[in-house]
């Protein structure tokens, strides 16, 4: 887990010290746990200077609501895709920062990079979530050396769109975690080359029919949950016709958005470890 004062002094490859601790932010000690290129960036720390996240409204939400204050963090994985540049217009319309893990079969696809360009360029995370999204690692028939293509060549595949502190999101299949997400090589794989690993605490399922049921499923995650990590896919497809409704809606409710990830989901910042994963680890 974190320390206790909360920071984690990380030594990067390649022998800068960083203090990687800010990505997660100590609930109101106003600490944030940042990464890679916005370490000086004071809006990657605090959120945007939108509705919703201001500081401004921020302390009209503590009063409002103290304590409860609900926090969410958005993702959307699979992609990019022909749906990704939807999402981004929905997101910039309300100055919403993310994460998007991408995988290496979309992203060769042509015109991909220009949308992953575009996501970072625009403010958001960029992280690796293999390179054929096809077998969890754990799950691998001959898992020995899987991990090098799966995470690896997508590292390789990603270039210069990684964050510095570079961020890893497992392929678990329908977002169901368990001993078939990692194996103990991939884990270490990860750790020696200072990887964060990004999970999740919300899959609302919004591959399933009707293409808007996922909006209350995650509305009521977020209800039930402190901050909630939420999974969503930038598909091209119905369900994210409803993203923007969705948005207008967390922001109505006076949740607290945030691109920064909570404790929970993070079982490993810049190669170290954070709590015990091994219910992720397959038995070998
Ligand atoms: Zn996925």
């Amino acid at each position: 887990m974190l320390c206790a004062d909360g920071s984690i002094h990380v030594r990067k490859q390649r022998g800068r010290e960083l203090r990687a601790a800010n990505l997660v932010e100590r609930q109101g000690e106003g600490r944030a746990f940042r990464h890679g290129k916005g370490r000086e960036n004071p809006s990657l720390i605090v959120g945007t200077d939108q509705p919703g996240t201001s500081s401004d409204h921020r302390h009209l939400t503590r009063k409002r609501h103290g304590d409860d204050m609900k926090r969410l963090t958005l993702s959307f994985d699979n992609g990019p895709t022909d749906g990704t540049g939807a999402v981004l217009d929905a997101l910039a319309q309300r100055a919403i920062k993310t994460s998007f893990f991408l995988v290496g079969k979309q992203l060769r696809a042509p015109g991909a990079r220009a949308l992953a360009e575009r996501a970072k360029a625009e403010g958001h995370w960029i992280g690796n979530h293999t390179l054929s999204h096809d077998v969890p690692l754990g799950r691998a028939d001959a898992p020995h050396g899987h991990h090098l293509r799966e995470i690896e060549e997508m590292d390789v595949l990603l270039d210069g769109l990684n964050e510095d502190v570079p961020l890893f999101r497992p392929y678990a299949g329908k977002g169901i975690l368990g001993p078939h997400v990692f194996t103990a090589e991939s884990l270490d794989y990860l750790r020696r080359t200072r990887h964060t690993v990004v999970l999740w605490n919300s899959v609302p399922r919004d591959w399933e029919q009707p293409p808007n049921a996922w909006v209350a499923r995650a509305l009521a995650d977020i209800e039930a949950q402190s901050w909630t990590t939420v999974v969503l896919h930038d598909k091209p497809n119905d369900a994210m016709k409803h993203l923007p409704a969705f948005l207008d809606t967390v922001m109505a409710r006076r949740i607290e958005i945030r691109q920064e990830f909570p404790p929970d989901c993070l079982p490993m910042v810049a190669g170290e470890s954070q709590w015990d994963a091994s219910a992720l680890v397959r038995a070998t």
